[in-house]
């Protein structure tokens, strides 16, 4: 089994997620007292969440850089991100490693392929949701990209940043994101996903009335593929 490098704490409440997931996924693949053979970077969010508010990606890039050479030295094969957002680090986290970053766009195109899914509901940050690191490579992938309109656009991001990275789950929340899911199924997006790591702890497959993927699972699944192939 190959070793599994999490770069994770954005938030720690879905690097749990990550952890719990690939571990039950490798027991359930291997039985008996097996479990993954991961090294976690956790980092502190606090000074993450100040740069990105501040726009600094260029101190995020070295931050990001600095926790995958970490976790390759710790001896990792592969890397993940445990977070969307982050990605936008992705090209300078790759030119300073020589191990693989498995992104965590590529399970997520590999599933709307197979489902024949062509025009997305995209939830996540702000940044996720406006620039161009995630949309565009899913744009390249020939997926059309639906996001909401504001408010509904800094609802979903104001949820995620003062409530669901804090683990606070509320059903007015809930709510909201509901509508907002079906105002983008009525807009004609096919699916819903799930672009943030913790938009999971508050919506599920049955809150729409599309299909829902969410990239934690989806993510977290594929570095169970890659570890045991
Ligand atoms: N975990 C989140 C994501 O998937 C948001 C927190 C962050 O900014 O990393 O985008």
């Amino acid at each position: 089994m190959k070793r599994i490098g999490l770069i994770g704490g954005m938030s720690w409440e879905s690097t749990a997620i990550y952890y719990r997931l690939i571990n039950q996924s490798v027991r359930a693949r291997l039985g008996g007292h097996a479990s993954a053979d991961i090294v976690l970077r956790s980092l502190d969010f606090a000074p993450v969440e100040l740069l990105q508010r501040a726009g600094d990606w260029v101190g995020l890039d070295a931050m990001m850089a600095q926790a995958a050479q970490d976790v390759e030295a710790a001896g990792a094969d592969v890397v993940l991100l445990c977070t969307n957002t982050m990605h936008r680090c992705a090209d300078a986290i790759e030119a300073t490693i020589s191990i693989p970053l498995l992104h965590i766009a590529e399970p997520l195109e590999l599933a709307l392929d197979e489902l024949e899914i062509e025009t997305i509901g995209l939830l996540g940050t702000r940044y996720t949701m406006e620039q161009s690191f995630y949309r565009e490579r899913l744009e390249e992938a020939g997926i059309e990209v639906l996001v909401p309109e504001e408010p509904d656009l800094s609802e979903v991001h104001r949820i995620i940043y003062e409530e669901l990275v804090a683990g606070r789950i509320q059903e007015s929340s809930r709510k909201a994101y509901k509508e907002i899911m079906e105002q983008l199924a009525g807009d004609g997006a096919d699916a819903i996903v799930l672009g943030c790591t913790e938009i999971g702890l508050l919506v599920g497959p049955d809150d729409a009335l599309v299909p829902i993927l969410d990239t934690t699972i989806l993510h977290a699944q594929a570095a169970v593929e890659w570890a045991l192939s």
